[in-house]
Formats: structure tokens, C-alpha cells, sequence
């Protein structure tokens, strides 16, 4: 046995997937809403029995290192490190490990490396101290909040990171370039960064994934505030947050998470005590960041910008922090453009407003109204035009009628026209929702197919059983090769066997059918399935297939008895008339 072997016959994907999503058991499955795309309706489905897992929202699924890879964002080879720790497994220390240590590892190193000189230059050497001074004193930051967040700087003279990686570190120029460190400039490699404060941004792990680069001349203006390291292997825009690695155990403690828009207001906040800060990096919320967020707490207090940006990336963060049925909080600050300003002004005063943090939509409520004017018609349309989409996508009915009844109330109108307004709104948004879904609709016999089977073989344990029902099958014809033979093997197991073990069965089963006969063992089925239940399901899925097989035969049929009839083959044209009338009487039994 080999070492992955090994470690899957150690690790139970039931306590692993567990650590990380709440699992509920129905069935012999476990179940929970899908940690990789937003649901309502858990389609997650864990199999014990298989020791797989699949989601049927987003059509995912694997092992426990599968599992693993895409949660955590990280190759097979680290996940095989993890999962082969957490089961006791020692790995075989030899060429192959050394081989498979992946390039997003390397990278990973390559960050590291640059890190630690761009933090060297900052603190130490003579070209930093100008950086230095417009962090300690221009923008008060502390020593040991420099240290702790292991500020840099990239000094200007071009090429200084990229030589001492290539000289002392015997990098590759071309891997420098890969990884966003450096850049090629007619035949020369020079540093990405240049003249630029440098703020590491790294994964929740602790990993460093790329640089974000201020300038700290505000006479500089022919270039960009903020560079970013661009696209690698490990640096997605919208992916990361500043901060988290650090504070993602305050996160947990506190219950929630303070989230800003930039580096200094997280700097400025921690140096103060509030450990829980961590910056966007961006205009808004992505679904990623909602995803990650998730994880480490359920309430989100934003402290964005007070100015039109910050207004405008908050009201496009609500809907994917609402998807993910998190509590979202903003903070009221008064007359101070941003948190780093705020709390630098006067830090127990900021402290006091996060702990009087109101909902969202109190927030926007308040700020709306006191934007327009609402006694004018204009500003009722302009109020009622900015609040009722922001409003409707609260996903709580409840809360979402006292936002209505407040609206309404405001507007000195009614509350049924507001529901009225927000109806309108509501039907073009649907209309666009539905030719989204219709586009990823799979074909209706695919669906019957998968359904059927997943009723035999969660439910059909015994011989009997399956003789009880399968005289009514005759009728059925599987649009998908797969399909139909999966389900002839079932009919041969039976033959020989009395009780279905899927164990058994999938060791016969040839391997190119594995995938297909999980996703029929996992497939969703509606929860507490009595014997009753069962069988109306039964007779409803084995009556849609075979009229869909009938129609689909006389389709054919009906065509060739066209082609017939214009050859003029008579003795075929009689047989095929027959077979027509044969398949048109089938399917009245059915009616
Ligand atoms: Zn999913």
C-alpha cells in the first residue's frame, strides 16, 4: 500500500468535513449546506459508506483530499502532508516528495524570501529610512505594529530585490517573473516594486501570496497610489483580505469581524487594541471573501470609507454577505473620513461607535433619508429607488417587513405600496434569474435517470424488493449509455445476491461507472421517504421514464416510416405501422 493509500484508510471523511461544516444526518448520508457556492437548501451530501462527498448545487465531489484541496486552496501534496499528520501516517521521505513539492509552494518560499528583504530594507538599511519616517511619523504607526506586519519597503533603484534573489539566492530570473516579483523591461529583469512601502498580504494560513506597494510621495501623482501584485498562481484579486492571518483568532473571540478598506485603518485599529480589523482590498465583497469570512464568524460589522466609494462598495457587499446569511453591522463615525483617521483621533470614541454598531439597514435608512429630501416627489423616487432593491434581498421575511413598514412610514406612503414598488423591481430581476437557471438546466431524462436509480439504490436493499418492482420496468430505455449500464448491473447483482451491499457491488463495478453510481448513492432524495412515500416516487419516476421512452421510440419510428413511405418499401412501411400502433397502445396504458 502506498502512502496516499495509507492515510485514506485512516481518515474518516465524516470527522474530517465535520471540523470544518456543521454535518446533519439524514439517511445514511450526511448532509450540509455546499461551503463552495451560496445555497439555502443544503445540496452537500456526505457518504460514510462510500467515504465521498458531492454537491449537487455546484456538481463537486471527491475524496478526502479533494475535499481538502478546494477548501483549503492548496495542491495534493500539502494536503497529503495535513491529512497523512492528522491520521499518524508517517510519509515516506524519498525522490518523490521532493519532486511533487508544488510551484505554488515555491512560490510561497519566493514571497517569503522577498518579504523578509523588503522588511530588512525598511527597517535597517540607510534607503528605507525616508519610508520610515513617513510611517512612524506621518502616519503615527508604532515599531511594533511595523514588525508585527512585517511592513517593507522596495527601494528605487530597480533592480535591488531581483539581484539579491538571483546572486545570493540562486533563483531563476523567469520563476521571479512567474511569481510577480520582478518584470522584464527590454532584456532586463527589474523589481515589480520600486519606491513603493511595501504591505505583505497573506492567505488565512499565514502564506505570503503577493505585495501590495503605496507610494509615500504625495508629490508623486504621475503614478498609482496602490500597485498589487498581479495575477499568480497564489495572488487572486478579490481572494485575499489584509489582515486575516493575524486576525482571525481575535475574529472568533469577538464574534464577529470589523472590515475596512485599507491597510492603515487595520494598522491604525490594531495599534489601538482592535485585533479584529481586516481590509477588502477592494470595492466590494466577493463571494470568495463572503465564503472565507463565513468560516471564522456569522456577524461582519462594516467600517467602510465615509465617502461616495466607501457608500457605493457597501451597498454592493450587502447582497453577497446576505446570500451567505451572515449579520451585517455598520458603524456610525462622525465627521472623520476613514477608521485609520477616526481612531487616530480619538481611539475610545471609535471603539465606543463599533460597540454600537447598527444593523446595516439602519445605517442605510438614516443615511438615505438624510440624502435626499423626502418631503419632495423627486426625493421619495430617489429614496425609494436607492433603499427598495437593497431592501428586498434581505433574506429574512421578518426583518424585511420592518424595513418595508419603516420605508413606508418615512415616505408617508403605504406599506402595500411599497411592497407594490418593490414587486416591480422584484419581477425584472426574476426574469433574468430564470434565463441564468434555464441556461445551466440539465435535460429532463438525464435528471428522471439519476433520480430513478438514486431511489434503487438507496432504497432497494433486498431482492424482493427490486422483483417487486422490476416487471414494471420494461419500458424503460436510458438515454445515457451509463446510466443503463449501471442499472444492468444491478440487475445481475440481484441475480446472484439477496441483499444490495454497496461495498460488493462497486467491486464488480467497472471503474468508468464509479462516478456515475456515487452521484445516484448521494443524490439528494427527499428526507424521511416512508414506505408510502416510496413507492408513489416509484410509480411517478418509472411512469415519466417510460412515457419519455415510448415518445422518444415513436419519434424515431415516426421518421422512418416517412423515409418509407417515400421509398415506396411496403413490406417495411407495414412493420414499421405496426410497431407505431404497438407503442401507441403502450402508452395509453400509462393514461
Ligand atoms: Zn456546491
Amino acid at each position: 500500500m502506498d502512502d496516499v493509500e495509507r492515510v485514506r484508510e485512516k481518515v474518516d471523511i465524516v470527522s474530517l468535513i465535520s471540523e470544518y461544516l456543521p454535518l446533519k444526518k439524514t439517511g445514511s448520508h450526511f448532509k450540509a449546506l455546499c461551503p463552495f457556492h451560496s445555497e439555502k437548501t443544503p445540496s452537500f451530501i456526505v457518504s460514510p459508506e462510500r467515504q465521498i462527498w458531492r454537491c449537487f448545487g455546484c456538481s463537486v465531489g471527491g475524496d478526502c483530499f479533494s475535499f481538502l484541496m478546494q477548501y483549503e486552496h492548496i495542491e495534493f501534496p500539502e494536503a497529503l502532508r495535513m491529512l497523512a499528520k492528522r491520521a499518524g501516517v508517517t510519509l515516506a521521505e524519498g525522490k518523490m516528495q521532493t519532486e511533487i513539492s508544488s510551484k505554488k509552494e515555491k512560490f510561497y518560499k519566493l514571497n517569503k524570501l522577498a518579504l523578509d528583504f523588503y522588511h530588512y530594507i525598511l527597517m535597517q538599511h540607510n534607503a528605507g529610512r525616508r519610508a520610515l519616517s513617513y510611517l512612524f511619523k506621518t502616519r503615527s504607526i508604532k515599531e511594533q505594529v511595523a514588525k508585527t506586519f512585517k511592513l517593507g519597503f522596495a527601494p528605487g533603484i530597480g533592480n535591488a530585490l531581483t539581484q539579491y534573489l538571483i546572486k545570493k539566492k540562486n533563483i531563476e530570473p523567469l520563476l521571479l517573473v512567474e511569481a510577480g516579483l520582478s518584470m522584464q523591461r527590454s532584456g532586463q529583469t527589474l523589481d515589480f516594486f520600486q519606491n513603493r512601502i511595501i504591505f505583505p498580504l497573506h492567505d488565512h494560513r499565514g502564506n505570503v501570496i503577493g505585495f501590495s506597494g503605496r507610494v509615500f510621495d504625495e508629490k508623486d501623482t504621475v503614478v498609482s497610489k496602490y500597485v498589487n501584485t498581479k495575477e499568480t498562481m497564489v495572488y487572486h484579486k478579490g481572494d485575499v483580505f489584509f489582515g486575516l492571518h493575524l486576525a482571525k483568532d481575535a475574529i472568533k473571540k469577538a464574534g464577529n469581524a470589523l472590515i475596512m478598506e485599507g491597510e492603515f485603518d487595520v494598522l491604525s485599529s490594531f495599534q489601538e487594541g482592535i485585533t479584529n480589523a481586516i481590509a477588502i482590498k477592494g470595492t466590494a465583497f466577493t463571494e470568495f471573501q463572503a465564503n472565507l469570512l463565513s468560516r471564522f464568524t456569522s456577524t461582519v460589522i462594516l467600517c467602510l470609507d465615509e465617502d461616495k466609494a466607501g457608500y457605493e462598495a457597501l451597498k454592493r457587499s450587502l447582497p453577497v454577505l446576505e446570500k451567505k446569511g451572515l449579520t451585517i453591522k455598520a458603524v456610525k463615525t462622525t465627521d472623520t473620513k476613514d477608521p485609520d483617521e477616526a481612531v487616530r483621533k480619538d481611539s475610545a470614541e471609535f471603539k465606543k461607535a463599533v460597540s454600537h454598531a447598527v444593523s446595516v439597514y439602519d445605517y442605510l435608512l438614516e443615511k438615505t433619508l438624510s440624502d435626499f429630501d423626502y418631503k419632495t416627489v423627486d426625493g421619495k423616487k430617489a429614496i425609494s429607488d436607492t433603499l427598495l432593491p437593497i431592501l428586498s434581498d434581505i433574506e429574512n421575511e421578518i426583518i424585511k417587513e420592518h424595513y418595508f413598514r419603516l420605508l413606508a412610514r418615512s415616505l408617508e406612503t403605504s406599506y402595500e405600496n411599497i411592497l407594490k414598488q418593490a414587486d416591480k423591481l422584484k419581477s425584472k430581476q426574476d426574469i433574468l434569474e430564470t434565463v441564468a437557471l434555464i441556461k445551466k438546466k440539465r435535460p429532463r431524462e438525464q435528471v428522471l435517470e439519476e433520480y430513478f436509480l438514486a431511489l434503487l439504490f438507496q432504497h432497494v436493499k433486498e431482492k424482493s424488493l427490486f422483483e417487486q418492482y422490476s416487471s414494471k420496468f420494461g419500458d424503460i430505455v436510458f438515454s445515457i449509455p451509463s446510466h443503463k449500464k449501471l442499472f444492468e448491473h444491478l440487475v445481475t447483482y440481484f441475480g446472484q445476491d439477496d441483499a444490495f451491499d454497496s461495498g460488493k457491488f462497486t467491486s464488480f463495478l467497472p471503474s468508468e461507472l464509479l462516478t456515475t453510481f456515487d452521484t445516484c448513492l448521494l443524490f439528494p432524495l427527499p428526507s424521511l421517504l416512508t414506505s408510502e412515500l416510496f413507492e408513489r416516487e416509484m410509480r411517478m419516476v418509472v411512469r415519466e421514464l417510460s412515457l419519455l421512452s415510448i415518445r422518444t421510440q415513436i419519434k424515431v419510428l415516426g421518421e422512418k416510416i416517412k423515409e418509407a413511405e417515400a421509398t415506396h418499401g411496403e413490406e417495411v412501411l407495414e412493420k414499421l405501422k405496426e410497431q407505431h400502433a404497438q407503442l401507441v397502445s403502450r402508452m395509453a396504458t400509462y393514461n
